[in-house]
């Protein structure tokens, strides 16, 4: 079997640079070790013409290959700072406020759906399983079927699902989701996620879910719950190497005895990042003693900023964080460290383990790995603190670490200060508890159930390529495989 995992951006080969974005970070070693294809766009656009047939960048990443394409620069914009990040992003994270869209920009989402369909038939072959990610391409599948793809298509949502209000909100939500229904299975990262879309199913369509699949014009479609994990022994083994880091060392140097909280995310609306700020703020006025002995380093990654709520959202930030400081700060000490840049996953997982409490305060989240992360680049024997919103996914796995309403600012003051004051015996119990649950389903995992799901879940029989589970590891013969495509 080989398989063919598409998404709207693939990583760089180099695995030390900077990664933004959890599904980047999470399919690297799936292609890596597992001998995946792992399809996306080149982050280039060229025209019509010149994106007929642009797969030529093929380039091998340990067992398996990196294959990325041009997008067709007329409809790149629409789709995606239209459609997919200007109404689906903020549907998807219960912001249907921030919803900002045009028909031409649905046009384009659709467009580009149709045309990565194309570009994927390049890659039909009697063994491939094609397993499509996230949002970018929720009508990837049914544009597949119409050019006659019959290979069984997986789908995972890395994002929540919002309640079938919120969903609603949607324009076109009904055909997006009647064309979702042509995969043979969906993913979701929580049950409640899995059960809004249930939901939506029932009452906005008129279709009733039986034994976890759902019947709909299209055929019978799988609904599962496949929670994203992370490559544990991978993270904590960086977090020892990245002393040697520049930046590591410098970090702990500069903390003199103080201690040092950490947030790391992408600047988005839905991380929470203010109220962390007034959090961290809060907890200065009402623990004097704290101040000048403890200090937040926020890494907030830019993106998305032809994005007017990206924009509005950086400059808010950055006058939050200017007040802040301006107002607790001393000459030789400031309460927020704010970066507006990335690092490679070495140095995070440095920074992870020079932090006594990780921060993550989402007000909606998929998963976020961030969260996991942190606790598996702890050092075993003296702990960090992990404070985490209830709304991320991840809660339901990390339910060890100190969880916050990210709404509420005071009750997150008090967690924080309870985290910096918390005993080596405590720790050292959450921590266990939490990393015995990430251990337990790493992405190895992950990929593994999707893919063994995937394969039993084929819709007819004419279709039905194997009604055994899928044989993992993937092997895939580059050599060959790459002198069929040049
Ligand atoms: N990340 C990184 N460098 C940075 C900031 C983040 O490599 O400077 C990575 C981080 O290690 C994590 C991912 O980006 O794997 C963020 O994933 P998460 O699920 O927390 O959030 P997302 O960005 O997908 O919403």
């Amino acid at each position: 079997m080989t398989v063919i995992v598409v998404s709207n951006r693939v990583a760089r080969a180099k695995s030390d640079e900077p990664i933004a974005g959890g599904l980047a970070a999470a399919l690297i070693p799936m292609v890596r070790d597992w001998g995946a294809i792992w399809v996306g766009s080149s982050g280039q656009t060229a025209d019509a013409a010149q994106t007929k047939d642009s797969f030529a960048r093929i380039e091998a990443l340990g067992t398996g290959a990196l294959a990325t394409v041009d997008m067709p620069a007329k409809h790149y914009r629409g789709y995606y700072e239209g459609f997919a990040n200007s109404a689906l992003w903020p549907a998807l994270h219960s912001r249907p406020d921030l919803i900002r869209v045009t028909a031409e920009e649905y046009a384009s989402y659709r467009e580009v759906n149709a045309f990565m369909a194309r570009a994927l038939l390049r890659f039909v072959e009697p063994d491939a399983v094609f397993w499509i990610q996230d949002y970018h391409f929720l009508t990837l599948g049914a544009e597949m079927r119409r050019l006659q793809i019959g290979r069984p298509l997986g789908f995972f949502l890395h994002t929540p699902w919002a309640d079938r209000r919120t969903m609603a909100a949607v324009p076109h939500h009904a055909d997006l989701v009647e064309a979702m229904l042509s995969y043979d299975l969906i993913g979701f990262q929580t049950d409640e996620d899995r059960e809004n879309f249930e939901d939506y199913l029932q009452f906005e369509l008129g279709l009733s879910v039986f034994d976890g699949a759902v019947t709909s014009r299209a055929g019978l479609t799988h609904l599962a719950t496949f929670p994203i994990g992370i490559d544990v022994e991978e993270f904590s083994s960086r977090a020892t190497k990245a002393s040697t880091r520049a930046d590591v060392n410098r970090l702990r140097a500069s903390l003199h005895g103080g201690k040092l909280v950490l947030g790391v995310d992408r600047l988005d609306y839905s991380k929470g990042l203010a109220n962390r700020m007034r959090a961290f703020d809060r907890m200065l006025e009402s623990e004097s003693q704290l101040k000048r002995n403890v200090s937040l380093l926020q890494v907030a990654v830019p993106t998305r900023g032809n994005i007017r709520a990206y924009r509005e959202l950086k400059s808010e930030l950055a006058s939050l964080v200017g007040e802040i400081n301006g107002r607790h700060g001393e000459v030789d000490w400031i309460p927020i460290r704010y970066l507006n840049k990335s690092f490679s996953q070495l140095t995070l997982a440095g920074f992870y383990r020079a932090a006594h409490v990780g921060l993550v305060t989402p007000l909606h989240d998929g998963m976020n790995l961030v969260a996991k992360e942190y606790v598996a680049a702890q050092n075993p024997f003296d702990p960090g603190v992990l404070v985490l919103s209830s709304f991320a996914g991840a809660a339901r796995e990390l339910d060890a670490a100190l969880m916050v309403n990210p709404h509420d600012v005071d009750g997150m003051a008090r967690q924080i200060a309870a985290a910096l004051a918390m005993s080596l015996d405590e720790r050292r119990e959450r921590w266990h508890a939490m990393i015995g649950k990430l251990r337990a389903s790493s992405v190895q995992n992950w990929f593994a159930d999707f893919l063994r799901t995937l394969a039993d879940t084929r819709r007819t029989p004419a279709r039905l390529a194997t009604s055994r589970p899928a044989k993992l590891p993937v092997v895939l013969d580059l050599k060959s495989r790459s002198a069929q495509r040049h």
